[in-house]
């Protein structure tokens, strides 16, 4: 069993805008799906792929409703588990948190480049209590982003911080950390927090992936691909070249995921 732990899909009538937008923005990185939520389904059946988390960003306060009405709509629905997201600035954030929470999602994403604020800022702790008294999972897109300058704003050492006012379940995507490997070992490994494999194909040292696995352990590793960007056979042919025992391996590809989301083969 396969559980993606980061993909993303679009409602139908924005997706090629979207996943084109961001592209760009991003280098002209290759999409392989269309941004729809059927296609990611469809390519979840070629990589054998049996649930995908998909994840949204609300970067701006208007957006927040519709982001999480989305959400809502694919959530559930053949293999996807959608998750909300909120504006940290808005003012009505804590509010659509609630709201989040009755339409039955499990987590949230939050971007900080993409939302433009720093993760280890005070002003942000009722937002994470917040987050943390309903029980929702929150995944951070952690370390550099390819498509904005630096400052970044979610580093291992700002993520450190940041963690420390969290008490529900915290994912630092991208091995804990794109492109900040060093730090994530310094800063962030053994802590209580979960990293996703996600964008690590070709980009992660694979020396640096090992002694992440090595020193984290394989219990708060979860397997994820960042679909569209990349795909579920990208990312294992990097994790299938590290050394894992079976066990682990099926640690990391489901089991670390599913208990984290309450779910089994069937439901
Ligand atoms: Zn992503």
């Amino acid at each position: 069993m396969i559980l993606d732990f980061h993909t993303h899909c679009f409602p139908d009538k924005i997706a090629a805008k979207a996943v084109e937008k961001l592209s760009f923005a991003s280098g002209g990185l290759t999409p392989y799906t269309d941004g729809t939520v059927s296609r990611l389904r469809e390519r979840m059946a070629e990589d054998g792929v049996d649930r995908s988390v998909v994840l949204s960003i609300a970067t701006n306060a208007h957006q927040q409703k519709s982001v999480n009405d989305f959400a809502a709509s694919i959530n559930g629905k053949e293999g996807v588990i959608a998750f909300g997201s909120v504006y940290p600035y808005a003012e009505d954030a804590l509010d659509e948190l609630e709201r989040i929470k009755d339409l039955g999602l499990k987590g949230v994403k939050l971007h900080p480049d993409y939302q433009r604020f720093s993760v280890e800022e005070d002003r942000w702790k009722p937002l994470y209590e917040k987050i943390s008294s309903l029980g929702l999972i929150t995944v951070f897109h952690a370390g550099w982003d390819i498509g904005f300058p630096p400052p970044y704003g979610a580093t291992p050492e700002k993520m450190e911080k940041a963690l420390s006012w969290f008490s529900s379940p915290v994912v630092a995507a991208h091995w804990g950390g794109c492109g900040c490997a060093e730090s994530v070992l310094k800063h962030l490994c053994g802590k209580n927090v979960y990293f996703d494999t996600s964008f690590g194909y070709g980009q992660m040292p694979k020396p640096f992936a090992q002694e992440i696995l090595n020193r984290h352990g394989t219990k708060r590793m979860l397997f994820g691909t960042d679909t569209p960007w990349h795909t579920a056979e990208m990312e294992l042919r990097l994790l299938n070249s590290l050394e894992l025992t079976e066990e682990e391996k099926q640690d990391v590809l489901w089991n670390n995921g599913a208990a984290l989301l309450g779910i089994n083969q069937t439901n």
